[in-house]
C-alpha cells in the first residue's frame, strides 16, 4: 500500500496517526496518509521560514525563474507518474486529467516565472518643499511564508495556481492538500528535491480541517498569510482564523453559476457548451453550471438536446476511452448529491433524465457513481436552484426578458461565473456589464488565459490571482523615496 508521508524541511516525514486514501471508481483503499499533527506544522512552518531568510532567500530572480522553469520541466518529464497518480485520486477520466490537470499543473510554474520577470517598475519624480526633488520607486518584497490550503476537484491544477506564483515571488510555502487528493503535493515534493529547489522551500502537510493540519496551519502564528481554494463556509473559519494577526487572506470559493442561452444563440455550441459546463468533472468544478436560464421560444428544444448529452455521458474507469463521467469524489460527497437529488424530487422537480446512481458491473458497485440530472419546473427558492451542490446537474427555467434574467442569475449570495450565449454583440456587452461574477464567458466556459484575472464576487471569493494580479496577494509593495537634489 502506498505511504503519503509530509514533506518538510526537503524531508520526508511519518507520522503515527494515519487516515486512508480510496480510489472513487470502487472505494479501494490506495494508499495511507500520514496525518501532520502541531508538532509537524510546526516543523513546517519553522522550515519554510528558514528557507525565507536562507538559501531561497538569498538567490538571485534569474537563478529563482530558472528552478520554477526546471519545476515545470521536471513535472513533464514524470507526466504518466502525475496522471496515474491523480487519477488515482479523483477517478476522473485519463483524458481529461492528460489534457487539462498536469499540463496546467507544469504550465503554472512557467507561467508566474514568465510574469515575475517582466514586471514593469514603478517610479515617480516628484517636487521636493526645499526646491529639490525625490525619486519614488517600489520595490515588490515576497510576503513570508503563504499557508495553501487546497480542495480536491483539480488537486494539482489548483495546488500549482497558489504555489507557483507564491514561488515566484519569492515566498515559501506550506501546503495542506485535500485529505481526499494527498498524491499529487506529495509527489511534487520529489520533483522540487530533483531539481535543487532549497529544502524548505516547498513543505506539504497532510490532514483533515477542524482540530487537524489546515486548523493547526491556518491558526499558526508563523505563516504571514493564507491562499484558500474551498468551501465558502471553510472560507469563513479560515478568515477567522488569519482575524489574529490580521494576515491577508486570498480566498476562491462556492458558486452558483447561471448559464444564460438567448433565443438568438448558437444553439448546438450553447448546447455543448452548457452540457461541459454542467457535467464536466463530474460536475465537481467550481466554475460549472448548475442554474440554467433558456429564452422561452427554445426551452423546450434545449432542454430536449441537453437531456441527450446528458443521457450520452457513459459512466466509466478513467482509463477506459469510452468514458464519459468518472464517480464523485467520495462515498461522502455521493450521498450529499444524492440528498440534493431526493430534495428536488420532494420540491416537486420534473426529472428530465437521472436522479439516482447508473447500474454498474459487479467490481464497480462500490463506487460514488452518480447519474448526470436535469430538472426543470422548480420554483427559484428550490434547495437545488439556490445551493451549491457540486455534482452533475442543472436546472432549467425559462425566461422571456433579457433584464429578468439578468435578476434571475444575479439572485444569489455567490458570484464566481456566467456564461452568456447569444450572438447579439451589444446584448453581450450589456449582460457581462450587469451581472455581479468574477468573470463572464460570452459563447465559451473554462476558456483561460493565465494572465487575466481571476476570482470571484460576494461569497465566491476576496481578491484576484492570475498573471500580473497574483502579485497583489503574494508580495507586498514597499516605496521608497530617495531625495536627490
Ligand atoms: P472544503 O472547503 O471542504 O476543503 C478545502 C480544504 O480546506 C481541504 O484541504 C480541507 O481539509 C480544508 N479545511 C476544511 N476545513 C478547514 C478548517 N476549518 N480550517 C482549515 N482548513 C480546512 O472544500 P472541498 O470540498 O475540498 O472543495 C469543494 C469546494 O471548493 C466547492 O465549494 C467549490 O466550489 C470550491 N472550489 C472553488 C474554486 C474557485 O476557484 N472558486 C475552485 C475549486 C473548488
Amino acid at each position: 500500500m502506498k505511504q503519503f508521508q509530509n514533506f518538510i524541511d526537503g524531508a520526508w516525514v511519518s507520522t503515527q496517526r494515519h487516515f486512508e486514501n480510496r480510489n472513487p471508481v470502487d472505494n479501494s483503499v490506495i494508499g495511507r496518509v500520514h496525518e501532520a499533527g502541531r508538532v509537524e506544522v510546526d516543523q513546517a512552518v519553522r522550515a519554510a521560514r528558514a528557507a525565507l531568510h536562507g538559501p531561497w532567500g538569498s538567490l538571485k530572480l534569474e537563478e529563482r525563474v530558472d528552478l520554477l522553469y526546471a519545476v515545470a520541466d521536471e513535472i513533464n518529464r514524470r507526466f504518466d507518474d502525475f496522471l496515474d497518480a491523480e487519477v488515482a485520486d479523483t477517478g476522473k477520466p485519463r483524458s481529461m486529467a492528460s489534457h487539462i490537470d498536469i499540463p496546467r499543473g507544469a504550465a503554472n510554474f512557467k507561467i508566474f516565472a514568465d510574469v515575475i520577470k517582466n514586471v514593469p517598475a514603478e517610479a515617480f519624480e516628484m517636487a521636493t518643499p526645499d526646491g529639490g526633488a525625490a525619486l519614488n520607486y517600489a520595490l515588490r518584497k515576497p510576503r513570508g511564508v503563504i499557508a495553501v490550503v487546497c480542495p480536491w476537484n483539480l488537486p494539482l491544477l489548483l495546488m500549482t495556481w497558489k504555489v507557483g506564483p507564491a514561488l515566484a515571488c519569492g515566498n515559501t510555502v506550506v501546503v495542506k492538500p485535500s485529505e481526499e487528493t494527498p498524491a499529487t503535493a506529495t509527489l511534487l515534493g520529489e520533483v522540487m528535491n530533483a531539481v535543487g529547489v532549497p529544502k524548505g522551500v516547498y513543505n506539504v502537510v497532510h490532514g483533515l480541517g477542524p482540530d487537524s493540519a489546515g486548523e493547526f496551519l491556518t491558526t499558526h502564528r508563523g505563516v504571514d498569510a493564507i491562499t484558500f481554494t474551498g468551501e465558502t463556509r471553510t472560507g469563513e473559519a479560515i478568515m477567522g482564523a488569519a482575524s489574529k494577526g490580521l494576515r491577508p487572506v486570498s480566498f476562491e470559493l462556492g458558486g452558483k453559476n447561471a448559464g444564460i442561452v438567448f433565443a438568438d444563440a448558437d444553439f448546438d455550441a450553447a448546447v455543448d457548451g452548457i452540457a461541459l459546463a454542467a457535467f464536466v468533472n463530474c460536475g465537481q468544478v467550481c466554475l460549472g453550471t448548475e442554474r440554467v436560464y433558456v429564452e422561452r421560444p427554445i426551452f423546450d428544444k434545449f432542454v430536449a438536446a441537453l437531456k441527450l448529452k446528458a443521457e450520452a455521458m457513459k459512466p466509466g474507469v478513467p482509463n477506459d476511452k469510452a468514458t464519459g463521467i468518472g464517480p464523485l469524489i467520495s462515498k461522502e460527497h455521493q450521498q450529499k448529491v444524492l440528498s440534493y437529488y431526493a430534495k428536488a424530487k420532494a420540491d416537486g422537480a420534473t426529472i428530465v433524465t437521472g436522479g439516482g446512481v447508473p447500474n454498474m458491473p459487479a467490481d464497480l458497485q462500490d463506487g460514488s457513481w452518480i447519474e448526470p440530472t436535469i430538472w426543470t419546473d422548480l420554483p427559484e427558492t428550490a434547495a437545488v436552484v439556490r445551493e451549491e451542490i457540486f455534482g452533475p446537474c442543472c436546472h432549467i427555467a425559462p425566461f422571456d426578458r433579457e433584464d429578468e434574467v439578468v435578476a434571475l442569475a444575479n439572485d444569489t449570495p455567490y458570484g464566481l461565473c456566467t456564461t452568456v450565449w447569444t450572438e447579439n454583440l451589444g446584448r453581450a456587452h450589456r449582460v457581462a456589464g450587469q451581472i455581479d461574477v468574477g468573470i463572464v464567458w460570452i459563447n465559451s466556459w473554462f476558456l483561460r488565459d493565465l494572465r487575466t484575472a481571476f476570482g470571484g464576487s460576494k461569497q465566491s471569493g476576496i481578491g484576484r490571482e492570475g498573471g500580473v494580479h497574483s502579485l497583489e496577494f503574494y508580495t507586498e509593495l514597499r516605496n521608497v523615496c530617495i531625495k536627490y537634489a
